[in-house]
């Protein structure tokens, strides 16, 4: 028994995705991963899910937001911030302190958040796919962590994840500033090559980031638009 222990511990990428019937006893500690099993997961699960209590953030996914701000710094203070997909409302707090005292931050979600937040934060409910963009002006990212609710049929889920995402790439098309940030989730699954070409036209660097707060059994990914491309075309009213 402990011989094949020291074995798995030896060998940690072996023990991937054996789900429940995984031997390992030893998950890894979080942040050092790559792949990995279900145990590995639940034991990373606690780790970020206390985390993320002891701070004050209602959901551990606060955790995949600061690893993106880490690594690529798509967030400063004083921007204007819109947040796709912000219900418990984590990103939205987690934002909101990167951009304060000047900045702002509104997040739109199906479901309502019930969250104390800063001044300069702001929940709303509502489909992000029938927003009224007349009133919300134009900001300096765009962040989406819109997730689908899941069927279990796989290619299913994988292609609404990818409407989603197409769905706030088009906001941010409209939305954002010359010069802006965008961070989308999105499932890896057949259409993500058309994403990310969607992506490369509208930014001029784009990063794919899979960060360690991820489930290591999960498909998910962020790609990550920096520095929006000027915008060429004319507004529509000055072609007559
Ligand atoms: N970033 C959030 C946080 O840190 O607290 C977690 C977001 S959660 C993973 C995904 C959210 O996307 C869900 O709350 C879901 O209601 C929302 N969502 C999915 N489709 C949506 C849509 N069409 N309009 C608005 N929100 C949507």
């Amino acid at each position: 028994m402990a011989r094949s222990r020291r074995r798995l511990r030896r060998r940690p990428n072996l023990a991937t995705r054996r789900g429940r019937g995984s031997r390992s006893r030893r998950p890894k500690r979080p942040g050092h991963g790559g792949l990995g099993s279900k145990i590995d997961s639940r034991s990373r699960k606690d780790v970020y899910g206390k985390k993320a209590s002891k701070e004050g953030y209602p959901a551990r996914s606060v955790y995949k937001l600061e690893e993106i701000q880490r690594r690529a710094r798509i967030l400063r203070k004083g921007d204007r911030v819109l947040d796709l997909g912000a219900a418990p409302g984590s990103w939205t707090l987690y934002t909101a302190k990167e951009i304060a005292p000047n900045g702002k931050v509104i997040g739109y979600d199906l479901k309502e958040c019930t969250i104390a937040l800063p001044k300069n934060a702001e929940l709303r409910v509502g489909d992000v796919t029938e927003l009224d963009e007349s009133e919300l002006g134009r900001f300096d990212v765009v962040l989406s962590d819109m997730a689908p609710n899941t069927s279990g049929k796989r290619d299913l889920d994988m292609y609404r994840s990818y409407e989603l995402y197409v769905t706030a790439l088009e906001i941010a098309e409209r939305l954002l500033k010359p010069g802006g940030n965008f961070v989308g989730k999105i499932f890896q699954g057949a259409e993500f090559e058309e994403a990310r070409a969607k992506t490369r036209a509208l930014f001029e660097k784009v990063r794919i980031i899979k960060p360690k707060a991820v489930r290591s059994e999960s498909y998910e990914l962020f790609l990550v638009g920096l520095k929006r491309r000027e915008i060429v075309a004319p507004p529509s009213g000055e072609e007559e």
